[in-house]
């Protein structure tokens, strides 16, 4: 499909390379996509190392406590919710898979604090899965791309949205985490949500909202 191609391509020279992004351990990039949350991707990139040095694997999250946890997580702005989260998270990993990160999207989908989208995202980054994990910046560029209101539910819930994206991502195992990743660094950097500049994105040519000239002119 096009649309890959001309995202790849644009992909090369604007990429955003967070360090989440080089690993893939499961735990990493587990612990990552539940951070990124609630919390800006810079503000992650920051924190994530000291976090993963000293809690490395769900063993040493499980050995922890929730005070130590919150400590942790409080220049994030998270709270002790989050604390606990993570504490049920590490304690799921060690009692049903033996302190490993389950592959399977119905076993993500049982550990506590995962939803439908970090669960994709694990499955993609950290095992190559085909799967097209939309959240809110990922649905503005698929809504605004295919000129769609979705009805009956938010954008980055709806079934047609999911849908879409994952026709975008495509069937290869080889690009899947590229054009992924693609969509989220477009969705920060152009395809913004007040003030979309279709004049530098790779996708203007295809894209309804573009075509109808609702675009920045700048
Ligand atoms: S052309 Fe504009 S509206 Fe369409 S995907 Fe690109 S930035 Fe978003």
């Amino acid at each position: 499909m096009i649309f890959r191609d001309e995202l790849l391509k644009w992909f090369v020279e604007h990429r955003r390379n967070f360090s989440w992004r080089r690993s893939s351990n499961p735990f990493v990039v587990l612990i990552a996509e539940i951070l990124l949350k609630k919390t800006t991707a810079d503000a992650v990139e920051h924190f994530i190392p000291g976090f993963l040095g000293r809690f490395p694997d769900p063993f040493s999250i499980a050995e922890s406590t929730v005070e130590e946890l919150r400590g942790f997580l409080a220049p994030l702005g998270l709270s002790t919710q989050r604390a606990v989260q993570f504490k049920n998270l590490a304690g799921a990993l060690i009692r049903d898979h033996q302190g490993e990160v389950p592959s399977k999207l119905t076993q993500l989908l049982e550990l506590p604090g995962v939803g439908p989208y970090i669960a994709s995202a694990v499955r993609c980054y950290a095992f190559g899965g085909i799967e097209a994990p939309v959240d809110s910046n990922v649905a503005r560029i698929i809504v605004r791309l295919h000129g769609i209101t979705p009805s009956r539910f938010e954008a980055r819930k709806s079934p047609e949205v999911w849908g879409l994206a994952k026709e975008l991502v495509g069937q290869d195992t080889g690009t899947v985490r590229e054009i992924n990743w693609a969509l989220l660094d477009l969705g920060a950097q152009v395809c913004t949500a007040r003030e979309p500049r279709c004049q530098k994105c790779p996708l203007r040519v295809r894209c309804c909202f573009a075509k109808a000239g609702k675009e920045r002119v700048k």
